[in-house]
């Protein structure tokens, strides 16, 4: 079997045009923020910056064509996602920061055409954000997503949805809600979860506090929602009733691959600056980086994006051919989340009082990188399934060896 990893010709182009924007426009931007959108500007920055993306031909590269994307699959998506993820504010300007590209990429799937229309284009020309609710505080749903606490009931011409969320990004200036409710069964119940879509300004939806989380880059910040008898007409359903949990698979498992991408990117912009530093600074005789304990850093932070890539490169080439990857991104997004905090960590180690300072930018990647292995399914959620998808198919073909 032979393995080609070179890009298309116009994937290449896309790659080195979004460096290339990110390095001179985008970087500098972040650099004068320190990182913080909100600081920055926040939704009237962000328009500028995704006006300057079009400009410099790299918005949108997950989007369909049709919607004025680049309509790139997973695979060609990985190293356009790594360059952009090389500042905290390029997924951002590309359009391609979570909720959003995620939602792009559940709305593209299962959306009916009216709903694409409505929802979808808008969101793919960056004219509008999304919020997706799901998690909600306890006892509701949370990395148990069969706790959905959230109703929605039949009520004349549609549905009645009550419910709290909590963490939902962006939701502070959405455009618009994708709201996971049950709509049969009870919680711990694993189906009965129905995706409802709902324009941010329909009565019976509040946008609470912002929770005060460690990052600072996300457009609308992490809030509280709360759903009050808010009543939202049939044609909200997002495909089938009582299907939502089966969507949410379309949505996570790419969701958190792209994630991946960009926080490789992130990852790969610590270690530059950090073997920079080593490479300049002198001590005991000799430069930082010819010491072997800064060596190993340097060597640990090398295998570290190298195998998070080559574990992306196979959950991308899973998803491509159609296939859920469910264990494969499973693997990629356990392994990512931890090795892309170790890489931003021993940057900062590298780089001694600097490291920890606001002079480089490894502090606000350190802090943005470190929700990573919460969201998308905690590090202990994804070990949990992965080994029981291990030990269940060794207990099958035991019992097929009876
Ligand atoms: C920055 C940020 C952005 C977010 N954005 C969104 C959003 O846009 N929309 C949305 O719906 N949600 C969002 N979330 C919520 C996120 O999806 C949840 O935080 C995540 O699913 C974990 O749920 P929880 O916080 O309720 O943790 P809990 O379910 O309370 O779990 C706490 C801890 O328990 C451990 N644990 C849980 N299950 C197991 C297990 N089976 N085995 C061993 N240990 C286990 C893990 O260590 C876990 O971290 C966001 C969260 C953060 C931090």
């Amino acid at each position: 079997m032979a393995i080609d990893l070179s890009l298309p010709g116009e994937v290449q182009a896309l790659v080195d045009r979004t460096r290339s924007f990110i390095r001179d426009h985008v970087v500098p931007l972040e650099d004068a923020h320190d990182g913080d959108i909100a600081a920055a500007g926040g939704d009237k920055f962000r328009v500028e910056l995704q006006q300057a993306a079009r400009d410099a031909g790299v918005f949108a590269p997950h989007a369909p064509v049709e919607y004025g994307g680049h309509g790139l699959g997973m695979s060609d998506r990985a190293p356009v996602f790594e360059e952009a993820g090389y500042s905290l504010f390029g997924p951002t300007a590309l359009n391609i920061a979570a909720p959003d590209e995620g939602n792009v990429h559940m709305l593209a799937h299962i959306a009916n055409p009216e709903q694409k229309a409505q929802y979808l284009a808008p969101l793919a020309h960056g004219d509008v954000r999304s919020a997706f609710a799901m998690t909600e505080p306890a006892p509701g749903a949370g990395s148990d997503p069969s706790a959905l606490t959230t109703r929605a009931v039949r009520a004349e011409g549609g549905w009645r949805i009550n419910g709290v969320k909590y963490f939902i990004t962006g939701a502070d200036g959405a455009g618009f809600f994708i709201i996971m409710a049950r709509t049969s069964g009870e919680p711990g119940d694993r189906g009965g979860a129905t995706m409802f879509l709902a324009p941010a300004g329909t009565p019976g939806i509040r946008v609470g506090r912002h929770l005060d989380t460690l990052d600072r880059s996300m457009v609308g910040g992490h809030c509280e929602v709360f759903f009050e008898d808010l009543l939202v007409p049939e044609s909200a359903v997002l495909g089938e009733v009582d299907r939502g949990f089966e969507y949410a698979q379309v949505r996570l498992g790419p969701a958190r691959m792209t994630h991946v991408m960009r926080w490789l990117g992130a990852a790969r912009r610590g270690h530059d600056v950090a073997v920079a530093q080593v490479a300049r600074r002198e001590g005991f005789g000799s430069k930082l980086g010819d010491l072997g304990m800064i060596q190993k850093m340097v060597a640990d932070n090398e295998i570290d994006i190298a195998a998070t890539r080559a574990l992306l490169t196979r959950a991308c080439w899973e998803l491509d051919r159609g296939e859920s990857a469910a264990n494969a991104t499973s693997i990629a997004k356990t392994y990512a989340a931890e090795a892309i905090f170790r890489i931003v960590d021993r940057s900062m180690q590298m780089c001694g009082g600097l490291g920890v300072s606001g002079d480089l930018p490894l502090a606000r990647l350190s802090r943005e990188v470190r929700p990573f292995r919460i969201y998308d399914g905690p590090s202990e959620v994804h070990r949990w399934a992965i080994a029981k998808r291990t030990v269940g198919a060794a207990k099958r073909a035991l019992r097929d060896s009876e």
